[in-house]
Order: C-alpha cells, then sequence, then structure tokens
C-alpha cells in the first residue's frame, strides 16, 4: 500500500497528453514557493494499493489517447519509490503510459529502479548550484547531481523544469549554469515557469508562516530574457 494525497482526474500540465495524477504523500524538501505543503507529512493522505490506482486509471484510458497516461507527483514519489514502482508495473500492464514527476529530494537504489521503470522523469531542478539549493529548499543538492548522473547514463526521455523566483532563481548566472547542468540528457523539454502564489492559503491554513511574503512573481519581460539564454 502506498499513501496519496489525492488524484486529478485528468491534468494537461503534468507530461504529454492527457493524464491521471497521482500526488503521493510525504516530501524531505522544504521549497519555500511550495503549493502543496499539505503533502509534506509523510503518514497523512489515504492508503491505496497499486490495484486500486490501476483500477482508477483503467476508468479514464479512452482519455488518454495515444499521448497521455498517468503521472506520479507529490510531495515526493520517490519517498515512495517501491510502490510507485508497482503502480508502474500494473499501469505497464494495461498498455498505460507512466511519468515520474520529482524534485529528486532522495537519492537510493529504490529510486534508481523507479527512474528506470518510468517512461518519462519529468525533474524539477531547484536550482543549479549547492548554496542556492540548500537556501531554497532546506535540502542538500547531491541527490539531484544522482539523478541528473543517472538520467544522462540511462539516456532515459526527460523533461526539466525550473521555477523562477526573485532572490533565488531569477539570475543569468543561475540560469546559464541551469544549461550546463543538463548538458548530455534527454531532453525532450525544457521550461522556466514563473513562480505563483497560488498556494499561499495552504501555508496560512496549515499555521505556517510563508517564507516568500512579500516576493512578487517575475513578469513575461524577465522570464522571456531567462528563456532567451536557453
Ligand atoms: S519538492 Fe515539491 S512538494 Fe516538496 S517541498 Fe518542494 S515544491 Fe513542495
Amino acid at each position: 500500500m502506498g499513501r496519496v494525497h489525492s488524484i486529478e482526474t485528468l491534468g494537461a500540465l503534468d507530461g504529454p497528453g492527457l493524464r491521471m495524477v497521482v500526488f503521493l504523500q510525504g516530501c524531505p524538501l522544504r521549497c519555500r514557493y511550495c503549493h502543496n505543503p499539505d503533502t509534506w507529512c509523510a503518514g497523512g493522505g489515504q492508503e491505496l494499493s497499486e490495484a486500486d490506482i490501476a483500477a482508477r486509471a483503467a476508468r479514464y484510458k479512452r482519455f488518454f489517447g495515444k499521448t497521455g497516461g498517468v503521472t506520479f507527483s507529490g510531495g515526493e514519489p520517490l519517498l515512495q519509490a517501491d510502490f510507485v514502482l508497482k503502480c508502474v508495473r500494473a499501469l505497464h500492464e494495461e498498455g498505460i503510459h507512466c511519468a515520474l514527476d520529482t524534485g529528486a529530494g532522495l537519492w537510493n537504489e529504490a529510486s534508481a529502479r523507479l527512474f528506470d521503470a518510468a517512461d518519462l522523469v519529468i525533474l524539477d531542478v531547484k536550482h543549479s548550484d549547492p548554496a542556492g539549493f540548500r537556501r531554497l529548499t532546506g535540502g542538500d543538492i547531491g541527490t539531484l547531481e544522482q539523478a541528473l548522473a543517472h538520467l544522462r547514463a540511462a539516456q532515459k526521455p526527460t523533461w526539466v523544469r525550473q521555477v523562477i523566483v526573485e532572490g533565488y532563481t531569477q539570475d543569468e548566472g543561475q540560469v546559464r549554469a541551469l544549461k550546463e547542468k543538463i548538458r548530455g540528457l534527454n531532453l525532450e523539454r525544457l521550461e522556466l515557469l514563473p513562480y505563483h502564489t497560488l498556494g499561499v492559503h495552504k501555508w496560512k491554513a496549515l499555521g505556517l508562516p510563508y517564507a516568500l511574503e512579500g516576493v512578487a512573481p517575475p513578469d513575461e519581460t524577465v522570464m522571456a530574457r531567462l528563456r532567451a539564454l536557453l
């Protein structure tokens, strides 16, 4: 059994085509802009089996078409890598494409097995340098480096994302470093996404002080300038 925060039935943003998105409970990082702080606690959510997930996905299979499928997100899905791997195997038996949406907040042998089984890895590169990564997420960049090395060696189809936030990643040197960091990947898509404040109410509901209070989302001019560097 795995601990699942929620399931979005037909999302269009987390991978190719229309997708069922499974948000796993638990995350070792504490990103300052997190819009899902209600997934942090590893003990929350509901218990579901891989058969439950496969049965739910089978109901939506006709909407997936040739490109859609199921995306495992979170939280950090690598925290429950063995469970997610069982889900991927069950979904593959149904011919359903599986994507893994991760910040690589931890790395171990189970993470590597799950990366190998997924059809696509969507990797959120939080920051390009160790100090910036720690300041933004509270974690160590080492697990991200291991994930990148594994993706590069396996030539796994990969999407890379980074959230641009003023005072953290909104910096030309940082974006140039991102370009170097992802060199050699089997990269299908690279996205810079503007920081947004849609998750602020969740921090307040949980009684947490919002870590980016007063930080404004970048405007389109800033985003265009940074995207041009890539
Ligand atoms: S990795 Fe995702 S869920 Fe975890 S703290 Fe960062 S944004 Fe939130």
